[in-house]
């Protein structure tokens, strides 16, 4: 797993910051919550990569990760969103950076939709979904925290979630069910995405 070998590289508060554009990384957006941090840390196969439950609101910028020895490969943590408490205009601030990164990116090959299973497809996980699609870019969804769900609500909310995701965005999405917590479904994830960033 070439993912293990990812490693905290720098965090970026506005465009300038960001790494150079020209390898191939795959960012990882969610909800505050949801058990994005988890679920990079159990694809990466380490402990603390991601921070597990900062306090939601603070951590807005966008965290890249580098995967040794290649100097070109990133993991990229996009702020949690749906805090209602950050303020309207530094929202509007992190809606219109998250917005520019989407659509000037090169390096983007994919997004990776981390959603509770519990309460998939919120306004913010489409809007997310929207800016990859309409670049023509691929999104792969993780229905997490399936751990807490019967194996029958399980594939009970796969279909629901699939049907959903098909009729907006036809077969630009991708999905599974995952478990940070039990590992379900974690080599599956670290397929989609290696093969995204050729490696
Ligand atoms: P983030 O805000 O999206 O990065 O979410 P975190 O990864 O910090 O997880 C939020 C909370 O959900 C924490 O208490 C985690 O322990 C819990 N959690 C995350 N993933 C799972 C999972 O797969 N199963 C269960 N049962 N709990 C999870």
């Amino acid at each position: 797993n070439p993912l293990a070998r990812a490693k905290y590289l720098l965090a970026a508060h506005n465009p300038r910051q960001l790494p150079p554009d020209g390898g191939f990384e795959v960012a990882f957006a969610g909800r505050s919550n949801a058990g994005k941090s988890t679920a990079l840390n159990a694809i990466c196969n380490q402990n603390a990569l991601a921070r597990v439950s900062k306090t939601p609101g603070r951590t807005q910028q966008l965290v890249f990760f580098d995967i040794p020895p290649t100097t070109d490969r990133y993991l990229v943590d996009l702020p949690g969103y749906g805090y209602a408490k950050v303020p309207k205009d530094l929202q509007a601030h992190w809606q219109a950076f998250i917005q520019q990164y989407f659509e000037t990116r090169q390096a983007l090959r994919g997004l990776v939709v981390v959603m509770d299973i519990r309460h998939p497809l919120k306004d913010y996980d489409l809007q997310m979904l929207g800016y990859a699609v309409r670049r023509g870019l691929p999104a792969h969804a993780l229905l997490t925290k399936a751990d807490k769900l019967s194996r029958n609500q399980q594939m009970q909310s796969l279909a629901a979630v699939r049907k959903e995701l098909s009729s907006q965005f036809a077969d630009s999405v991708s999905l599974q069910v995952f478990s940070g917590e039990s590992k379900l479904g974690v080599d599956d994830a670290r397929a989609v995405i290696g093969g995204w960033l050729e490696m």
